[in-house]
């Protein structure tokens, strides 16, 4: 897994470490900041083609507290298959979605909300 580090002054993609020192950071090619963004490698997984279910579940307890599926969908609104990320994160009451188009890596859809406000699908069950 990898962490995605962006500029947080112009969003541009970093190549670099999540855990580089403040001072050994390079700065960002566009714009020359060192400030980030951190996003974990949970939430976004580009170029991911085939389908994969992820559950994380804790011994002690039936619901697993996270859940993570990351394929291709069905994006209704251009009858195209589109890169689909979703992850359940009960642990952090988050819930992620994320679509991108497969071969130019647009993001089409981004939808971070807190878990127990999300109820469009059937997957948000109320406790
Ligand atoms: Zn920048």
């Amino acid at each position: 897994m990898v962490d995605i580090v962006k500029c947080n002054k112009c969003g541009g993609v970093i190549n670099e470490a999540s855990d580089v020192a403040l001072a050994k950071r390079i700065p960002c090619p566009s714009c020359g900041s060192t400030s980030r963004l951190f996003e974990k490698s949970l939430i976004i997984k580009v170029g991911i083609v085939t389908s994969n279910k992820m559950k994380g579940k804790h011994a002690n307890e039936k619901k697993p507290f996270i859940e993570e599926f990351s394929g291709k969908d069905l994006f209704r609104k251009t009858g195209q298959l589109m890169d689909k990320i979703r992850v359940i994160d009960r642990g952090n009451d988050l819930y992620q979605e994320i679509v991108t188009e497969p071969r130019t890596g647009i993001v089409i859809r981004s939808c971070i909300e807190p878990l127990s406000k999300h109820t469009e699908h059937g997957s948000a069950k109320k406790p």
